[in-house]
């Protein structure tokens, strides 16, 4: 589309009003636009939402030449080149998906210069002949989407996106703008290594999403806990539900079907043809649940996704950040809620045990599950604390279960030291390691079949844990596990003790934790505030 010029009004906000029918820029778009317009490589950070990809789109429009983007959401391409033809934007794809007519189509287009934006997965940039084609037109700019898929944890596309840092010596004149909605420091400057932005100016915007409602409960019966949520909160709303396996993702489908709530599966084991059909009846009906693994959700650009709820602990804060940050893209009050237990902490760092790679891979695997503890464990603002995981300082949010029913801190001091005296009498005089469940037991002084089997009921410590519940103790078990001074290992979830534990046995440490509030926290509390 011509951009003629009217005085005063730049040629980004032209495009920004007549193409895209906005009326002014959001947040650094402006800045953004103008940077890369002029030629600048640009990596953005900018949470899910926020408004990222006019940041591209609007520069190819402005610059002669197409725009080239590099994005994994092969499923997406054909919803978002529709949507940008619609609005006038002349844009196309290349991908796995095409048929050879089809895929000459969009190259003769792109040759003939009939194209604004030119949409690619990242594979196609490996193969020659697709780089010959981009020889042979002229490219205003490489934008590489979803870029955090370039980093150590993400490497579901690893291999596709590090070759990307070929392009700037092919076309050395060809301005880049990378983009992400995850923001750790360590993401960020291994982002611009792997691509060598060098060079690029950073933008990174406010990651804080104000309009959601951050919950972490204690999951006890989670099926049902989702289910009184779903009922009291948020009946007829859209939203989606993940949780860790495909088979859970069925169970719990079929669950909230069961309870008249239209919910549908997605996960990676179904076939293509049911995932694309429930997926675009989430995206175009009203009030559709979807239940699905994480498989789902990039690049979904749905606004009124009303809750995220996790039955399972997520890996890492920035998976968990940018899953609840599906909700509320329109701005509205929106729940994410997240149910937790001690067998999540167990399961995860099975996983970390059992999966491949070397140890430092481990290692960080297990640094990912333990910020994710601590943010689970906190008697803080919740938001305070993910947004700090960002690098980012704020104050109480008055917005998130914590604030809403400050949780009440008890000196644990005494019950730390006598769990970690029984880990530590099992450990020194019978050369056993047991998981949480057999502990408590013991401390609750239990004749279990399986207490007396291991005779344990002869222990010092049998029976000196009375004064708490099970449901008290597995709190205290979680808390000192987020808090390092208890771990868990192997298959079976064995406890072992921490250099850290030893300074509470020796009294040296206090410990304390957080008691859980009788009544969780409601979103109605929030709306009077
Ligand atoms: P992200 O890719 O960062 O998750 P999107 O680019 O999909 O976010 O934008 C999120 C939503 O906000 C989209 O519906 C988009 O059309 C809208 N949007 C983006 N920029 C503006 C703006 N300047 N004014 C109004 N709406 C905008
Ligand atoms: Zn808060």
């Amino acid at each position: 589309p011509a951009l003629t010029g009217t005085a005063g009004v730049s040629d980004a906000l032209q495009c920004l009003r007549r193409v895209f029918g906005y009326d002014s820029f959001r947040g650094e778009q402006e800045e953004i636009i103008e940077h890369v317009v002029a030629g600048g490589d640009a990596l953005v950070l900018m949470p899910t939402g926020g408004g990222k990809s006019l940041c591209y789109q609007i520069p190819a429009l402005v610059r002669p030449g197409v725009g080239v983007v590099v994005s994994p959401l092969i499923a997406l391409m054909q919803d978002q080149v529709d949507a940008l033809r619609a609005l006038g934007v002349r844009a196309g794809f290349l991908n796995s998906t095409q048929d050879a007519d089809e895929r000459r189509m969009v190259e003769a287009e792109f040759l003939a210069g009939e194209l604004d934006l030119l949409y690619l997965a990242p594979e196609r940039l490996r193969v020659e002949a697709t780089l010959r084609l981009l020889d042979r037109g002229k490219i205003s700019l490489f934008a590489i989407d979803e870029a955090h898929c370039v980093a150590q944890w993400g490497h579901d596309f690893r291999p596709d996106y590090l070759a990307l840092s070929s392009l700037h010596e092919r076309w050395p004149d060809v301005p880049r703008i990378a983009l992400t909605a995850t923001a750790t420091d360590a993401t960020r400057t291994e982002i611009a290594a792997r691509l060598g932005l060098q060079q690029a100016r950073h933008f990174v915007a406010s990651f804080d999403r104000p309009n959601i409602q951050y919950r972490i409960a204690p999951k006890n019966d989670p099926k049902k806990q989702l289910l009184e949520l779903l009922r009291t909160e948020h009946a007829g709303d859209a939203g989606v539900v993940y949780c860790l396996s495909r088979k859970s993702v069925e169970d719990t489908a079929v669950f909230l079907a069961q309870h008249g709530i239209e919910a549908l599966p997605y996960h990676a084991g179904l076939d293509a043809g049911t995932r694309a059909a429930n997926q675009s009846r989430f995206l175009r009906e009203d009030g559709v649940v979807m239940v699905a693994t994480i498989a789902f959700g990039m690049g979904i650009d749905k606004p009124d996704v009303r809750f995220v709820a996790h039955l399972d602990l997520p890996k890492s804060v920035e998976g968990y950040y940018q899953e609840t940050g599906r909700a509320g893209r329109d701005g509205l009050p929106s729940t994410a809620w997240l149910a937790y237990g001690l067998q999540d902490v167990v399961q995860q760092r099975k996983m970390i045990d059992g999966s491949e790679g070397d140890d430092a891979h481990r290692r960080r695997l297990a640094s990912h599950l333990e910020a994710m503890l601590a943010l689970c464990e906190t008697v803080e603002c919740r938001r305070v604390q993910l947004l700090a995981y960002f690098g980012q300082q704020s104050t109480a949010c008055g917005n998130c279960d914590t604030c809403l029913a400050p949780p009440v801190t008890w000196d644990g001091t005494i019950a730390a030291q006598k769990f970690l005296s029984a880990v530590f009498r099992l450990a020194r005089e019978r050369r056993q390691k047991f998981g949480a469940g057999q502990i408590i037991d013991i401390l609750l002084g239990k004749k279990t079949a399986k207490v007396i089997q291991h005779d344990h009921d002869g222990l010092t410590v049998f029976g000196i844990g009375t004064e708490l519940s099970v449901a008290e103790w597995r709190g205290v078990v979680r808390q000192l596990l987020a808090q390092g001074l208890l771990a868990v290992e192997g298959e079976y979830g064995t406890l072992v003790l921490t250099d850290a534990s030893a300074e509470v046995l020796g009294q040296r440490l206090e410990v304390l934790l957080r008691r859980e509030p009788e009544k969780p926290a409601r979103a109605s509390a929030a709306k009077g505030s």
